[in-house]
């Protein structure tokens, strides 16, 4: 029979093309796979997807296939040399569920299809053990009934009369007896039957598959998913194999490694004497494989994983079943692994030369790195303490994190209770620079009142420290050790919890994964990562002891700002007052500036050693920092203040401050001051100008779509360029920046549908013509991109595919960013 003959719904394993997962559902795919790597698979076929989608459209078979799906039966009838429906080998078969994406569990299969009074007698003469045969009609007829006629109990009294038949007894008296007992207990239950005739049985079952896409588990299972509904499942039609017929029999799952911690080596389950249902089932409990297997099977696994593993280049998950000491392979699909295995594996596959860096690579996202190296709280356990009425408060979220730690209400407690070696969450109606030794000492910050440009916000964003603000409910009475929030009150050292995202602030701890595991293997991954993109990243500290911890992330330099630097060290409220005094004498106004600025990036620079620093100046009309800037009332009070080189002196106050600091440390750091908002080819000059007698190099964070259509012009004179998406991504929107910071009030505007795209995860198609070509840019320039907020793998991706090898971001997104560029590079 040849194939065009066919309407073309049905391919066997041994033509499908096994990429074509959206045909032939993922086990569809594997099985073809596998089996045309020559490794055993039981022979069978695969009713494709459009099928299904055309049943379901129709709500009937579409024309052909029946006879489509008997042909095929033909066929596999004829190669295996079994008789479906008789003897003297009979024939059963496996109908199977199996979407293009992975849903385990969410539809039906039917086992051992093809039960009739003669192949049940040809089953007893082959095998010689009736009770095997009243085993698979049970089996069957439990299967069928529940899958294709919706019955509930399969009756508690074929139980006993399975138990009872004698492996030496008659299978065709068997057969009658045990039939009949099924089919009595399910014409109680729902008052249908099971078809005799295996065809009709065959037809009955691909309809039920075909209809479990539909219920209700499954639609739930696709809208939590994101998996759209008019997918369709695959139907796989396959010979069975016995793992309920003997003792050197059985079925099992297996992992070629272990799915949880990643550690090499084959982790699952075996249950000897048992069909597949058994192991999910629960009913015996599963042997460890390496145990239970006789070593001539479990070298054959072994050594048929290790091929897989190479073959796919990924961690696999596995279903067999042993017939008589011979193994057989029944489904195969990448393993669901937690961060901390994926991060694990992927190394070791690389090291191990069984998977390629690109193959690697793929398995491993930027959100699992972040939870690798900081721990998150367990989704289910915060939807539990919400439902549990734990939810003390929600305010703005300021800084991502998850942190759980001792509420404490004052800073000097705070850092008393850190340095004894206790986690920390600082709570204050509102912070200031008096407490800065707490906020640092800290692991999460949460403020009653202030925005997400306030001194608590701004300084946390610094430090890099989860932080939530304007938590209005709170009454915080630092004195009395007490915290109100309604009705609750809490008091200094109880367990809370935070999350910096959603700006949730929790009574009691939760339980976070611990990082510490998979460090080796991450940074082995990250190292691949960073070989294959070939690009430069500069981590972005704030204080002498961030250097240590951004190095470790794998930066290829730093960056700062002088802001960031004086809030944290609080020095920056000097400045402002002194800017809110008034005219000062022009020549030393800013001295004692020039200090501070010298003062605390000393160490900085110390620290940094051979690495880069870029240095940003002060920007007094920082969208992100309003409050703590007091912006209102010093521009009201220097209006010239808000232009970029407004007032030469401050630029110079820094510079000159800079290149003290550069010569305090030891004077071989290698630094430049990017000045922000430049956007014209005359103020670069002007700056090179400025910096001329310093010999620093200048340049500037461009924020607005002019300065970057300018850009040529601008790197002429200015060897430093960096291109900050977050602002140009917010100035085509025309939002402020500072909205791009936090979830909400966003997230809500997208969830209402009145953005077309989030500009915190995706480059705007205006954005992305904006950067078209601007690495090309010529001269010395070396363009950077300053990223901010988590990092998005597709605007990574993108600003990757642009041309963009340097980038700029925070310290705790540094290594999903290394990640997410090695993706992209190998993409
Ligand atoms: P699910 O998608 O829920 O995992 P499967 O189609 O994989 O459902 O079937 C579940 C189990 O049924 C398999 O793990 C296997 O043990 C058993 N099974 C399926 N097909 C066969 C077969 N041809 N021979 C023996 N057992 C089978
Ligand atoms: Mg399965």
């Amino acid at each position: 029979m040849s194939v065009t003959a066919f309407a073309g719904y049905t391919l066997t394993f041994a033509e499908a093309d096994p990429a074509d997962v959206d045909r032939l559902g993922g086990k569809g795919a594997g099985l073809a796979r596998m089996s045309q790597q020559q490794l055993p698979v039981p022979p069978g076929y695969i009713i494709g997807t459009p099928a299904c989608r055309s049943y379901l459209a129709q709500n009937r078979l579409p024309d052909g296939l029946v006879e489509e799906i008997l042909h095929r039966l033909d066929d596999l009838e004829r190669a295996s040399g079994k008789v479906f429906g008789g003897g003297p080998v009979p024939l059963l078969l496996s109908v199977r569920s199996g979407a293009p994406i992975s849903m385990p569990g969410m539809m039906d299969t039917i086992l051992n299809l093809g039960i009739n009074r003669a192949s049940a007698l040809a089953l007893g003469t082959a095998t010689g053990d009736s009770r095997f045969v009243a085993d698979v009609v049970a089996r069957f007829h439990a299967m069928y009934s529940e899958t294709v006629l919706g019955a509930l109990d399969p009756g508690a009294g074929v139980d006993r009369v399975v138990a009872g038949v004698a492996a030496d007894e008659d299978p065709g008296v068997v057969y009658d007896r045990v039939w009949a007992a099924c089919e009595q207990a399910l014409a109680q239950d729902t008052g249908d039957s099971v078809p005799a005739d295996p065809r009709d049985q065959l037809m009955g079952a691909v309809e039920a598959v075909f209809r479990s896409w539909n219920t209700r588990r499954a639609r739930t299972y696709r809208d939590f998913h994101a998996i759209p509904h008019d997918l369709g499942t695959a139907v796989v039609v396959q010979s069975m194999v016995f793992g309920n017929l003997s003792d050197d029999s059985g079925s099992g799952v297996v992992f070629t490694r272990n799915p949880v911690t990643g550690e090499p080596g084959l982790f699952g389950e075996y249950l000897a004497h048992s069909q597949g249902e058994d192991v999910v089932a629960g009913t015996r409990t599963p042997d460890p494989v390496v145990q239970a297997l006789a070593p001539t099977v479990l070298g054959e696994l072994r050594s048929t994983c290790a091929a897989l593993e190479r073959a796919q280049g990924d961690v696999l998950d596995i279903e067999f079943t042993v017939e008589r000491s011979v193994l057989y392979l029944l489904q195969v699909r990448a393993a669901k692994r937690t961060p901390e295995a994926a991060v694990r594996i992927a190394a070791d596959l690389v090291d191990e030369g069984t998977a390629t860096r690109p193959a690697a690579l793929r398995t491993v996202s930027a959100a699992q790195v972040r939870q690798v190296q900081r721990p998150g709280f367990d989704p289910a356990e915060i939807a539990a303490a919400r439902d549990g009425g734990r939810l003390v408060t929600t305010g703005i979220g300021a800084c991502p994190g998850q942190v759980s730690g001792a509420l404490v209400l004052d800073p000097d407690r705070a850092k008393a209770r850190a340095e004894a070696g206790e986690a920390v969450v600082l709570a204050r109606a509102v912070t200031s620079p008096a407490d800065l030794h707490g906020m640092i000492a800290a692991r999460g910050i949460v403020t009653a009142t202030g925005g997400s440009t306030s001194h608590a916000a701004v300084v946390a964003r610094a430090l890099g420290t989860c932080c939530v603000v304007g938590a209005g409910e709170l009454h915080i009475d630092p004195a009395a050790r007490i915290l109100r929030a309604g009705e609750r009150t809490l008091r200094e050292g109880d367990p809370v919890s935070l999350d910096g995202s959603t700006g949730e602030l929790f009574a009691g701890a939760f339980a976070a994964a611990t990082p510490a595991a998979a460090s080796g293997a991450l940074d082995r991954l990250l190292a691949i990562a960073a070989d294959a993109s070939g690009t430069e990243v500069l981590s972005r500290v704030t204080l002498p002891s961030d250097v240590e911890p951004a190095r470790a992330a794998g930066c290829t330099g730093l960056v700062t700002a002088i802001d960031d630097v004086l809030a944290a060290t609080g020095h920056l409220d000097g400045l402002i007052a002194h800017l809110l005094a008034g005219p000062t004498r022009e020549d030393d106004e800013f001295e004692r500036f020039t200090d501070l600025v010298a003062q605390e990036l000393t160490p900085i620079l110390a620290r940094a050693g051979e690495l880069e620093v870029g240095v940003r100046a002060i920007d007094l009309v920082a969208d992100e920092s309003r409050e703590l800037l007091q912006q209102t009332a010093v521009t009201t009070r220097n209006p010239e203040l808000s232009l970029p080189l407004g007032r030469r002196a401050l630029v110079e106050a820094q510079l000159a401050g800079l290149s003290r600091a550069v010569a305090a440390a030891g004077g071989t750091a290698r630094v430049h001051l990017a000045v922000r908002h430049i956007s014209d080819p005359a103020e670069a000059r002007l700056l090179r100008e400025i910096a001329g007698e310093s010999g620093i190099p200048v340049g500037s964070y461009l924020t607005s779509p002019r300065a970057v259509q300018a850009i040529e012009a601008i790197a002429t004179s200015c060897p430093v360029i960096w291109l900050e998406v977050r602002s140009l991504q917010a100035a085509m929107f025309g939002l402020p920046p500072r909205l791009l910071l936090t979830a909400e009030p966003l997230d809500g505007y997208l969830r209402r549908g009145l953005l077309a795209l989030d500009p915190r995860t995706t480059l705007d198609p205006s954005v992305h013509r904006l950067l078209t070509g601007v690495p090309a840019v010529s001269g010395p320039a070396r363009v950077g991109v300053r990223l901010a907020g988590e990092v998005s793998e597709a605007v990574v991706e993108q600003l990757y595919r642009l041309g963009f090898r340097r980038f700029a971001i925070s310290t705790p997104e540094t290594r999903p960013l290394v990640l997410a560029l090695g993706r992209a590079a190998t993409a």
